[in-house]
């Protein structure tokens, strides 16, 4: 079972092909939702009483557990508005209103506890090692972070990031962590700190993979057409440790994360093709492993059968 902890949310996206008011989002949603094509789910958030039975259907349609997603009937749900330029790289945050995700501070239930593989998304550092120290033994503990946190608790993440398997940040998040113009010198640097791997997410470039061992990256799978990149770090990262997830009884070695990294891109290019979540919702797992095979097209990665779960019976 996976764990992972972060916004669930409303967001308000203008991109130059879509826009929407009042979409479901949030960084645990996206997660959750790319993941539950390998495995069981588990989110811990917490929302406001404006998000509805509606909401929560389209995670239990996908088998995700909510049961660690607390409702705050009085409170608002965490609140995102962005807009995107032209080449859909640029982001412009307008507007965030933390709602009732100001005081969160969850205790993980006993089954949530003793999940296989966890992720920390996009949260104050101290308190992603909050809930790191509350889930003892997973297989592979991986954490995510954004500008706020590594320009205000600096120290909190490097030791968060200490406490975890892996790192996964984008191009820019890594250089400014570190303060180095190479991404390779980058990863490095964060190697040092303990986890075994360092993702480095790099939109249209796809994303790299460095261990101890060695380096690998794949580019994004070729589109025409990105409707709205919202999501697509958190549905890269649920692609990718669902894939770890799923391959419960190999050694996470280098060859598994690099087949993991490309089931990450697979989902990805998925998420950006519709607004918010829309895409991913309808996305169907036969879909998913056509592409999945399809990125050995415009690489020369050689893909495995990819090992879905079967959604029909976990739904
Ligand atoms: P990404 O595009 O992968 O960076 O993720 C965007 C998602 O993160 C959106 O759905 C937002 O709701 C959520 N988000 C934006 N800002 C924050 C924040 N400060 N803390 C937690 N989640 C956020």
């Amino acid at each position: 079972m996976i764990a992972v902890v972060g916004s669930v949310a409303f967001d308000a996206v203008r991109t130059p092909f879509a826009q929407g008011e009042k979409v479901l989002g949030g960084a645990a949603v996206h997660f959750a939702l790319a993941a539950s094509f390998f495995d069981e789910v588990h989110v811990v958030g917490r929302v406001g009483g404006d998000f509805g039975e509606e909401e929560f259907a389209v995670l239990r349609q996908r088998g995700i557990d909510v049961s660690g997603i607390e409702r705050v009937a009085e409170g608002e749900t965490f609140f995102w508005r962005g807009e995107y330029g032209f080449d859909m790289a640029s982001r412009t945050t307008h507007e965030t209103r933390l709602g009732v995700f100001a005081d969160f501070n969850p205790t993980l239930s006993e089954r949530a506890r003793r999940a296989d593989v966890l992720f920390l998304a996009n949260i104050q550092p101290s308190l992603q090692r909050r809930v790191r120290s509350q889930v003892p033994s997973p297989r592979f503990a991986a954490l995510d972070s954004m500008n706020i946190w590594i320009q205000g608790q600096r120290g909190e993440l490097e030791a968060a990031i200490g406490e975890v398997d892996c790192v996964i940040l984008n191009d820019a998040e890594l250089r400014e962590l570190t303060g180095l113009p190479s991404l390779y010198a980058a990863a490095q640097r964060l190697l040092a700190l303990g986890p075994q791997a360092v993702v480095c997410k790099q939109a249209e470039f796809g994303a790299s993979l460095y261990t101890p061992e060695g380096f690998f990256s794949l580019p994004a799978y070729p589109l025409e057409q990105v409707i709205d990149p919202t999501g697509a770090g958190d549905t890269f990262a649920g692609g990718f440790l669902g894939y770890v997830a799923a391959n419960r009884s190999r050694p996470i070695d280098e060859a598994l994360l690099r087949e993991a990294l490309a089931c990450g891109i697979a989902l990805a290019s998925f998420n950006v093709e519709g607004l918010g979540t829309e895409r991913l919702q309808r996305l169907q797992p036969q879909e998913l492993a056509q592409r999945y095979a399809e990125l050995a097209r415009f690489s020369s990665f050689t893909p495995a059968p990819l090992p879905l779960r079967d959604l029909a019976a976990a739904g």
